[in-house]
């Protein structure tokens, strides 16, 4: 049946545009081989880690795959986050928490950045979510939603340089309405963005996560732009 279906339908890759081999999902095993990966999740003091230092406490931190402008990484984070398909992104959050479970050990819950609701009305889904949903599939940590709201930040801007202010125009976060302290009390959770560049947006996240007593905090990017 699902040469039949290859053969009436057949699929492509993302990234290079090879018509997909049965068992390949969204990328060609080629594509997908060639992804810049960091190698951060077996690395202790990684650069990715280095970036929270003095900033706010955190257990780990991992990056799948580095960013560069126009690069293969920023390709498919292109597809996910404008052509409407964050499927990609759980396929492949999927794929490398697979590859690197021992990053996720001892993690109760996972947790996605938020986006904006102006932005999330727009694109009609978060793309962290996904990620999120793909790493669940992956290790059998659950998801945890409505834990961290979005707010339009206007204040403090001009004390940042312009990537900051960039990447931050967003980046107000508070603990949800509807979120209870005691639900994360003691409990070590991953924060799960899609690009991170300065670290200035994951640890604006993470902030508010700090004031539940006892709480650890991973974090987790899809890409890192190169440090
Ligand atoms: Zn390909």
């Amino acid at each position: 049946m699902k040469n039949v279906l290859n053969f009436l339908f057949p699929r492509y890759c993302w990234i290079c545009g090879k018509r997909l081999q049965i068992g390949e999902k969204h990328l060609c095993v080629q594509c997908l081989l060639n992804l810049p990966l960091t190698h951060y999740h077996s690395q202790l003091s990684n650069p990715m880690e280095q970036l929270f230092w003095g900033l706010i406490p955190i257990e780990r931190a991992n990056a799948f795959f580095f960013y560069e402008k126009e690069g293969r990484v920023s390709q498919i984070l292109y597809h996910i986050k404008y052509y409407n398909h964050p499927e990609v992104g759980e396929y492949i959050a999927e794929t490398m928490s697979v590859e690197q479970l021992s990053f996720f050990k001892d993690i109760d819950y996972v947790i996605a950045v938020p986006i904006n609701k102006i932005r999330k009305r727009k694109r009609g889904y978060n793309q962290s979510d996904y990620l999120a949903r793909g790493i669940s599939k992956a290790t059998g940590i659950p998801v945890l939603d409505k834990v961290l709201s979005r707010v339009v930040s206007t204040d403090t801007q001009t004390r940042k340089n312009r990537q900051e202010r960039a990447e931050n125009v967003f980046s107000a976060f508070t603990l949800h309405p509807s979120f209870s302290i005691d639900q994360l009390r003691n409990k070590h959770v991953l924060l799960v963005d899609d690009v991170c560049t300065t670290g200035a947006t994951l640890k604006a996240a993470a902030e508010p996560l700090c004031k539940v007593p006892g709480i650890r905090i991973s974090i987790l990017s899809m890409a890192v732009v190169k440090i």
